[in-house]
């Protein structure tokens, strides 16, 4: 389980652009120029507005769908199984789980 938000994407975006894109061949001279401005970022240049000037579009670090409830939300929860299958859940849909879960066990006592 991981928490995702615009920063943590940000964080990720020039592994995971570089990771996409590696076929240079393929993917063309464009990509690769991308990433290669990604990389030279520091750590803490790697804003969601550097990244997002850089790439041309805010969809490398922007807000996260829920799975659930389909609200884009600027922190979510990861949870991958063993597949490699990635869940995201948002605050208010965590709550309302636990609050189920907790209602049952009270079923249960
Ligand atoms: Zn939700």
């Amino acid at each position: 389980m991981i928490v995702i938000t615009p920063e943590s994407s940000a964080l990720q975006a020039p592994e995971e652009w570089n990771e996409q894109y590696k076929e240079k061949d393929f993917w063309g001279q464009d990509k690769y120029e991308i990433g290669r401005r990604l990389s030279a970022l520091a750590p803490e240049e790697r804003t969601p507005e550097v990244i997002a000037e850089i790439i041309g579009n805010t969809t490398w670090a922007q807000s996260t769908a829920c799975d659930e409830c389909g609200l884009y939300c600027d922190v979510v929860v990861s949870f991958e199984n063993f597949s490699g299958y990635a869940f995201m859940l948002c605050k208010d849909c965590l709550k309302n789980a636990l609050a189920e879960v907790n209602k049952e066990k009270e079923k249960v006592k």
